[in-house]
C-alpha cells in the first residue's frame, strides 16, 4: 500500500470513529432518562451508588411553627458535612433527602451541602399526612386533592420558593393503618402530580394494608405501580405481601437498616433474588439528622452501616457484585427517573 492511500484510510478511520462517538453521545442523551438533583438535572446513568432514603435535617415542631428561622444553616453544615464526606469516600455519589416541606425541607441548605461535599442530593415536593396531620399546613385540610397537586406541580415546573431548586420526587406519608380522608387526599394529589410531572411517588407507609389501599388509588388514576415506592415496607412482617406488590411493579423499600436487622434484611434480599424480584428492592438507612429542636442538633446517625455491614453480609449470603450494583445503582436510578408511568389501557 502506498503512503498516500494509507493516510487516506487513516483519515477515514478517524472520521468514522469520531462520527460513531458523536452518534453514541447523541443517542445516550436522547435515551438516557433524567434525575433531578438540587444542583440541576443529570442523566440517570450519572446517579451512581445511591442511598435512596436519608435525612439531613428534620424539624418535628409541626407545620404551624416550623420555618427557616428555626435553624442556622452554617451550624447545620458544620455538623452534617462530615457525614456526607464519609460516604463519598466509600464511593456513594447520590443521597436522596426525604424530608418533606413543613418538616424541615430546606432546598438552599441542601444545595450548599451538595456543593461542599460533592455528593448529589435530591429533594422533594408533597405533604406528610401521618401523625394526625401535624405536618400538614392549614390549606392542606381545606383544599381538594387537585388543588394540592397544583401546588406540587408548580414546584416541579418553577422550582421551590424561588430558590432555583427543583424537586426530584414526590414525598408523601400516610398513617400505619387503613387510610383516613387526609391520607387518601395526599395520595390522590400525588397521582395527579405524577401524571403531570413524571416524578415518582415515595410514600411513607409501613404496613401492607395502607400500601395496597394506595395501589388501588393509583389504579383508579391510571398510574402504574412502578411509579410508587412502598416506603418503610420492612414494617410489614409478611414477605408474601412484598413479593405480591413487587410482582405488580411496586418498589419495595426496606429503608431503615440498623445492625440489629441484618439477618432479616439479608433473608429478604435472598428471597427477592430467588423470586426474580431483586430489581424491585431498595435499601437505605432512613438515618441522619440535624434536629433543630435539640441542643446542637442532637445525635446524628451516620450513613455507613449498609456499606460496612449489610453489603458484606449480602455477599456472604450469595449475592454477586452485579446484584449489589442492581440494589444500589440500577434500582434507585430506575425508580427515581423522571418519567410518567401509566397503566396500559
Ligand atoms: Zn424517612
Amino acid at each position: 500500500m502506498n503512503l498516500f492511500k494509507y493516510f487516506q484510510m487513516e483519515t477515514f478511520r478517524k472520521y468514522f470513529s469520531m462520527c460513531l462517538g458523536l452518534f453514541f453521545l447523541i443517542s445516550c442523551e436522547i435515551n438516557d432518562p433524567k434525575i433531578r438533583t438540587v444542583s440541576g438535572e443529570i442523566p440517570a446513568s450519572a446517579m451512581g451508588k445511591t442511598l435512596h432514603h436519608e435525612h439531613l435535617l428534620v424539624d418535628f415542631i409541626g407545620a404551624d411553627s416550623t420555618g427557616y428561622h428555626r435553624w442556622n444553616k452554617a451550624e447545620v453544615i458544620e455538623k452534617v458535612l462530615p457525614y456526607l464526606l464519609e460516604i463519598k469516600k466509600s464511593g456513594y455519589q447520590t443521597l436522596v433527602e426525604c424530608t418533606p416541606a413543613y418538616l424541615g425541607r430546606d432546598p438552599e441548605l441542601l444545595k450548599i451541602l451538595a456543593e461542599k461535599s460533592g455528593i448529589q442530593i435530591m429533594t422533594n415536593t408533597g405533604y406528610y399526612s401521618a401523625v394526625g396531620g401535624k405536618y400538614i399546613p392549614e390549606h392542606g385540610f381545606t383544599e381538594a386533592a387537585d388543588q394540592l397537586a397544583e401546588r406540587w406541580i408548580a414546584e416541579s415546573k418553577n422550582g421551590i420558593e424561588g430558590t432555583g431548586v427543583y424537586p426530584g420526587f414526590i414525598k408523601i406519608a400516610v398513617d400505619r393503618k387503613p387510610l383516613e380522608e387526609i391520607n387518601r387526599k395526599v395520595v390522590e394529589a400525588a397521582c395527579i402530580t405524577h401524571k403531570a410531572t413524571g416524578l415518582v411517588i415515595m410514600s411513607h407507609t409501613g404496613l401492607a394494608v395502607p400500601a395496597f389501599q394506595q395501589l388501588e388509588i393509583l389504579k383508579k388514576y391510571g398510574v402504574n405501580p412502578s411509579a410508587f415506592i412502598w416506603t418503610h415496607a420492612h414494617n410489614e412482617q409478611d414477605f408474601a405481601k412484598h413479593t405480591e406488590a413487587a410482582k405488580m411493579g411496586t418498589w419495595i423499600a426496606f429503608d431503615n437498616f440498623t445492625p440489629d436487622q441484618l439477618e432479616r434484611y439479608v433473608a429478604f434480599a435472598l428471597l427477592m433474588k430467588k423470586e426474580g424480584l431483586l430489581n424491585k428492592v431498595l435499601f437505605s438507612h432512613d438515618a441522619g439528622w440535624y434536629d433543630p429542636g435539640k441542643a446542637g442538633g442532637g445525635k446524628f446517625r451516620g450513613f455507613t452501616d449498609i456499606e460496612e455491614l449489610l453489603i458484606p453480609a449480602l455477599k456472604k449470603g450469595g449475592l454477586e457484585q452485579k446484584d449489589i450494583e442492581q440494589l444500589f445503582v440500577v434500582n434507585p436510578a430506575t425508580a427515581i427517573t423522571v418519567q410518567i408511568r401509566l397503566t396500559e389501557s
